[in-house]
């Protein structure tokens, strides 16, 4: 059985999750999470690696029913909450999945979607108390599935087990110092690794409490720093930006009880990006904090990290963390071993995902035949911290964190009946990371 909630039992009292409709204790969710796992057996002994796809937006009931998905023995299958239908029935179709949990509020997209593709639908929150047998679920067996895009046409789904999760989230619990009176606002998305996993299960897997905003909001998220509980941050660079704007246009008197209650944090990280030296600086100044930056990717969660405690460098990513093997290889695959010499990051290690999902063709070529994962980001060693410079391919474009892929906008730009051809690439911009800027060719004159 996953330890993040064999975990929890240890935390009776403590608050693990707190909304704007309430605080809810660890105890509570393991309850809600039995339900849950009762309600997607309906009399079935395991789910046995059956994909669940979810639709529940940040809060109780996320965990409850990704821990439920757990619990049973399938596959968690988060889908992105902002999707539109298209983009959902893709991931419910690629999964395969057996099943459909969603809010309510997004009963009239996914039911007629579920009853499409011959799947039960469950709103969530509506499971009964369970009272049988929960099934023995070993470490080995696959636990998420992210969709993630690639140089390749449509997102694959990543498939990450137990035991991967378990150790991204411990390497990570160890390295940042997570203690249980940490009370961490989580503002990122759950579909994505870096919500899921840095915030979300490192602070659950502590005993900390995580907090949700329905939604980001530059300065509801001030709001909530200012009444002085929250002491973890954690978000990509594009989220900085915007805090700084709002810090900004703040009046002084509250800029200034703003930056005292930051000045109390006990850490704020930065990444799924790289950091501009510029942001890191303004931040520094409002909140008194050197942001820490890391690098990681959904298949492997995060491998490298500026310290803890010690010495964070502008503009670098900082060293491996424990556990993570990583080397920089050339473009004739020999591995490079002097300072300043620019080399994909190959990363090898327990964190490490086990394949595509229903992909053999692309998992093999993720990976060397030595068993090291390509990452496909290119980087230099320079006085012991890794630098990032890049990736090497020009087809993936990150913008406020997210990973895009610029030919599938391109196919979708083709099916326009007044446009020919189209490039799409990504543009550097200060606030985004990349903006995504395509040039066409027109169909008529
Ligand atoms: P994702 O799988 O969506 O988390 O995207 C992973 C990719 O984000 C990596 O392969 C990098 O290209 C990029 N990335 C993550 N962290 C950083 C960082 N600190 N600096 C630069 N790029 C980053």
């Amino acid at each position: 059985m996953l330890h993040l909630i064999h975990r929890a039992g240890q935390y009776t009292g403590r608050i693990a999750i707190a909304t704007p409709e309430g605080r809810y204790a660890y105890e509570a969710l393991l309850a809600a999470s039995a339900r849950v796992a009762g309600q997607l057996l309906n009399g079935k002994t395991d789910l046995q690696e059956a994909p669940v796809a979810f639709m529940v937006r940040p809060g109780f009931e996320y965990v409850a029913t990704q821990w439920g998905i757990w619990r049973a023995g399938g596959i968690a299958v988060p889908l992105c909450v902002s999707h539109p239908l298209p983009a959902l029935r893709y991931v419910v179709q690629d999964a395969r999945a057996g099943a459909l949990v969603a809010d309510p509020e997004f009963e009239h997209l996914l039911r007629p979607l579920a009853e499409e593709v011959g799947i039960p639908f469950y709103p969530s929150g509506t499971a009964q108390a369970h009272t049988g047998k929960l099934p023995e679920v070993a470490s080995s067996r696959r636990a998420m599935i992210l969709y993630t895009s690639g140089t390749t046409g449509k997102p694959k789904g990543v498939v990450t087990t137990y035991e991967a999760l378990e150790a991204q989230i411990s390497t990570l619990v160890q390295a940042w110092e997570w203690q249980p009176t940490d009370h961490i606002l989580n503002i990122l998305p759950l579909h994505h690794v870096h919500g899921i996993v840095n915030v979300l299960s490192c602070a659950l897997w502590s005993g900390a409490c995580c907090e949700f905003l329905p939604k980001f909001d530059a300065e509801a998220v001030l709001e909530v720093f200012r009444r002085g509980a929250v002491n973890v941050f954690m978000a990509v660079p594009t989220i900085y930006y915007k805090l700084i704007a709002a810090w900004e246009a703040l009046p002084a008197g509250e800029q200034a009880a703003v930056s005292a209650s930051l000045r109390r944090f006990r850490l704020m990280v930065s990444g799924s990006a790289a950091l501009p030296v510029s942001v890191l600086e303004k931040w520094r100044h409002i909140s008194g904090h050197t942001l820490l930056e890391r690098y990681g990717m959904t298949e492997m969660g995060m491998a490298v990290s500026n310290p803890y405690r010690g010495q964070r460098r502008p503009g670098y990513i900082g060293q491996p963390l424990p556990g993570v093997q990583l080397r920089l290889v050339d473009e004739k695959g020999q591995e490079i071993r002097q300072e300043g010499v620019a080399g994909e990051i190959q990363v090898k290690g327990p964190n490490v995902f086990r394949e595509y999902w229903q992909k053999p063709e692309a998992t093999r070529e993720a990976f060397t035949p030595d068993g090291w994962f390509r990452t496909g980001d290119i980087a230099t060693l320079e006085a012991g911290s890794y630098r990032i410079l890049g990736r090497n391919s020009v087809d993936i474009i990150k913008s406020g964190g997210y990973k895009i892929s610029a030919l599938e906008i391109e196919e979708v730009l083709r099916t326009h009946p007044h446009i020919k051809d189209c490039g799409v690439v990504g543009i550097a911009d200060e606030e985004w990371g990349e903006l995504v800027a395509a040039s066409l060719v027109p169909a008529a004159d």
